[in-house]
């Protein structure tokens, strides 16, 4: 079972601008057409059996709506493979009542992003909503580490993410991009350290992307890191994930089956741990 724990889409339209908007005037190079049917056609044409969406709120004014589509999605997710996390935002007042209302609905994560979401993983509204998350048992999904459209911006760096892995000790907590996109060797240091799951996604660098990222302290992670990572650490936390449409879904697995790992290893971070963490 193959399971792709980070994907995007966006509302039908909207998706054109959004994917123009997210595309840094092109360096990026999306592989669907970022629209919740455009991931089905991928899902379906690269052998994906599930697929997790990770909605953002940028503005809280955006929570309800962005929850209320994620529902409609996951009432088919048995047809479709594809399930949705719920998002709130740092700024929404009644974040307790929204989390429990997520659970209540059958949600099994929430996604947050500081950058996008204007604060520090460390702030205490976002440690609010973490903590909130993990009393409800809910996966908890950020994105770590640098953000290859935000050149310098340390919101999600390592620095800002043990102070809450330390106070709050989430017990499903996922850190996107290796534990740290772009800064790979804080994200190992994280992971040997913490109880968190990681996930592959865009951390090894697209086959298309010919250019470094502009932030000129990040770059991809290479094949042969992303190998000897796994050859010490195991492969039990690690969560195949694609950012798609930002990859393909289809090479992201040829690159996982590729390594020289076991097929063991490579079936437990294919879809394995992701299928007991989300209790599938
Ligand atoms: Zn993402």
């Amino acid at each position: 079972m193959i399971i792709d724990i980070h994907t995007h889409t966006f509302p039908d339209n909207v998706a054109e601008k959004a994917l123009k908007g997210l595309s840094n005037d092109g360096l990026l190079h999306p592989f669907t057409d970022g629209t919740y049917d455009g991931l089905l056609r991928s899902v379906k044409s690269s052998g994906v059996d599930g697929a997790v969406v990770l909605p953002i709120a940028t503005k809280p004014s955006q929570t309800e709506n962005i929850n209320a589509i994620a529902y409609d999605v996951n009432q088919h997710f048995e047809e479709t493979g594809i399930m949705s996390f719920g998002t709130l935002h740092p700024q929404n007042e009644d974040k307790d009542r929204i989390i429990k209302d997520l659970k209540e609905k059958g949600f099994k994560g929430i996604k947050v992003h500081p950058i996008f979401q204007g604060c520090f993983f460390d702030d205490p509204e976002m440690k609010r909503i973490i903590a909130c998350a993990n009393d409800m048992d809910l996966i908890i999904m950020t994105h770590s580490g640098r953000d290859i459209s935000y050149p310098g911006m340390e919101n999600s760096a390592t620095e800002h993410i043990i102070p809450v892995l330390k106070e709050v000790k989430p017990k499903k907590m996922i850190l996107a991009h290796m534990g740290s996109w772009g800064q790979w060797g804080k994200g190992f240091s994280v992971f040997t350290e913490y109880d968190v799951y990681i996930d592959t996604a865009f951390a090894v660098k697209p086959a298309y992307l010919k250019e470094k990222p502009r932030d000129p302290e990040c770059d991809f992670m290479e094949k042969e890191a992303f190998c000897r990572w796994i050859k010490k650490t195991g492969p039990e936390r690690i969560l195949f994930g694609t950012d798609s449409p930002w990859s393909s879904q289809k090479e992201s697995i040829e690159l996982i089956k590729d390594m020289p790992l076991s097929f063991l290893e490579k079936k437990k971070i294919l879809g394995d741990n992701a299928k007991a963490l989300l209790g599938l």
